[in-house]
């Protein structure tokens, strides 16, 4: 099979660059990867793991030469690094990214693209809660979802390419607006992290149940919660300053939501209650029948 790109350049190497090096190694997408990475211990990692040819501090080292440059670091770091390594790209180099906010990156990365490079911003919608080099797997993206977002202009064969890699790392692609997938990701991903988040930093506060009998008592339902608020803190920070807008439209919904069931509770008013929570009953069916669940994970706790 032939390789998707002759030289890959992986600008961070935590859970998603990992993966993704991990899978270009798997399936021999690329003859060479270069690796940037910040610290040294993430460095010594690349090569200890065997995920890099070649390992730079550097970004304008990492991308020379480079046909496929992929920014797998947080969103806040995104408009220095692309600053930074614009010149040192080579003339029809693709450059991409991982970042779970997509208007914020185009802003961030697309005004320093230089003629002849094109820019496709891309989001696998795969994770989990760990971080760095270690946590990263081959099969991180395989049946899930990853969405591109190309700006108008973005040139149909960059486009081609990027998502020949991504089906070829095992995922299904899937092209859309900017601010649509910033409007999608608000709900299926960053709202659900905020309300993690919040739970388990309000039951961290209970002045009346310990915290012991919190973790005691964990498998009553908040056991999932705390999986999901174990995610990588600079990475949440930065989805959520950079997807502002979409993450307090539906908080808004929610918080109007939310009101409607504590009404229900305090009129004790089973039947909504009930109509409610066989709806969403049902929406967990359709995720696990569209394969994006696997129906033995996490059981239902029986509390
Ligand atoms: P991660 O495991 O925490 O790894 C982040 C990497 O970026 C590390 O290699 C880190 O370097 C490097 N980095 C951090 N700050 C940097 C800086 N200022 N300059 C240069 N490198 C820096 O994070 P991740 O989960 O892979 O997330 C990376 C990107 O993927 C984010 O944009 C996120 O939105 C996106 N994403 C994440 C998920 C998920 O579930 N985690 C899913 C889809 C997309 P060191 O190792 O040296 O600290």
């Amino acid at each position: 099979m032939t390789v998707a790109f002759e030289r890959i350049a992986i600008i961070g190497l935590g859970l998603i660059g990992s993966s993704v090096a991990r899978v270009v190694r798997k399936h021999g997408l690329a003859e060479h990867i270069s690796v940037c990475a910040r610290s040294p211990e993430t460095r010594q990692a690349a090569m200890d793991l065997g995920l890099a040819d070649t390992v730079f501090s550097d970004p304008e080292k990492a991308v020379a030469d480079a046909d496929f440059v992929l920014l797998c670091t947080p969103l806040g770091t995104y408009k220095k690094l692309a600053k930074g390594f614009a010149s040192s790209l080579k003339p029809g180099a693709i450059v991409s990214d991982v970042g779970s906010v997509k208007e914020s990156a185009i802003r961030d990365i697309g005004p320093f693209m230089p003629e002849g490079v094109a820019f496709v911003p891309g989001h696998p919608v795969a994770g989990t809660e760990n971080s760095g080099p270690y946590s990263g797997f081959a099969e991180l993206f395989k049946g899930r979802w990853t969405i591109l977002t190309p700006p108008d202009g973005t040139d149909p064969k960059a486009v081609e390419a990027v998502t020949d890699f991504w089906v070829r790392s095992g995922s299904m692609v899937e092209i859309m607006d900017a601010a649509h997938h910033d409007l999608v990701l608000a709900i299926t991903s960053h709202l659900p992290h905020l309300i993690a988040y919040n739970i388990v930093g309000t039951a961290d506060d209970l002045e009346t149940v310990t915290e012991s009998e919190v973790i005691k008592f964990a498998a009553g339902g908040f056991r999932d919660f705390t999986r999901i608020a174990a995610s990588d803190p600079v990475m949440w920070r930065d989805v959520f300053l950079g997807n502002r807008d979409a993450v307090l439209e539906m908080l808004g919904r929610f918080n109007e939501d939310l009101s409607a069931l504590q009404k229900a509770i305090r009129y004790k008013d089973g039947d909504a209650l009930e109509a409610l929570f066989t709806r969403t009953r049902y929406i967990r069916r359709e995720v696990i029948e569209a394969g994006q669940a696997d129906p033995d994970e996490a059981p239902a706790d029986a509390d």
